[in-house]
């Protein structure tokens, strides 16, 4: 198997120090590059797997970057941000990144985000397997019916629509606003906090057939993604 190779456009030399130890351990090729200059050339050119791409940088900044990778190329992007409250935003600028971290984060953190990202963009997902498979949870669209482990959950509709957005894209970290602007696309009475009462549901009613399995993970101050 050929490592995958890793971009981290970090400019903090510290941090880019303890981030290329940690993925290399996990076994990837890492590239450090310290500013925005240059990053969307070489980025287009030597075709990373993935990118790492921190928002604040000097020289060009990690959004103007983003946007300019993305026009040209699909390479899987990870943005840092120092500040939480800020993903909801670059989430509706809709830069096509594939996933957000928020400084201060654990490098185990970003090894487990870079491998999750890879996975599903490479489709690396053994032969056969599907989004759920790992935890035994499987949805029919077209019956609008889940089941986790065999067992069908008893999912009202609006709870199915939501479980539907997040499991389509595992590992994707979606905002409740998009969340509903997806699961209700036609339905202007349903609000934002309502996205966290479903979520709540669908938690319980998966509780009761896999007391143990929680594959919806909470993203502080963001939303909510599948992990599955
Ligand atoms: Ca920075």
């Amino acid at each position: 198997m050929t490592r995958d190779r890793i971009f981290v456009v970090e400019d903090e030399p510290e941090l880019a120090g303890i981030l290329r130890d940690y993925l290399v351990q996990a076994d990837m090729y890492v590239e450090i590059l310290n500013d925005g200059n240059n990053a969307v050339e070489r980025i287009l050119n030597e075709r990373p797997d993935l990118v790492v791409l921190d928002v604040m940088l000097p020289g060009v900044d990690g959004l103007t970057i983003c946007r300019q990778v993305r026009a040209k190329s699909t390479v899987p992007i990870i943005l840092e941000t120092a500040r939480v409250e800020e993903i909801d935003r670059l989430l509706g600028l809709e830069l096509g990144a594939d996933d957000y971290l928020c400084k201060p984060f654990s490098p185990r953190e970003l090894v487990a985000r870079i491998k999750a990202v890879l996975r599903r963009t490479q489709g690396t997902m053994p032969i056969g397997q599907e989004p759920g498979d790992a935890v035994g949870l499987a949805l029919d669209a077209e019956r609008w019916t889940a089941t986790m482990n065999g067992t069908v959950l008893d999912l009202t509709r609006r709870e199915f629509q939501v479980l539907l957005v997040l499991f389509q894209r595992p590992g994707r970290v979606f905002s409740r606003t998009q969340i509903l602007d997806l699961a209700f696309p036609d339905d202007s009475d349903v609000f934002d906090r309502t996205i966290d009462s479903h979520i709540k549901n669908i938690r319980r009613k998966i509780k009761t057939v896999a007391p143990a399995d929680d594959p919806i993970r909470s993203v502080y101050g963001v939303g909510y993604a599948f992990d599955g």
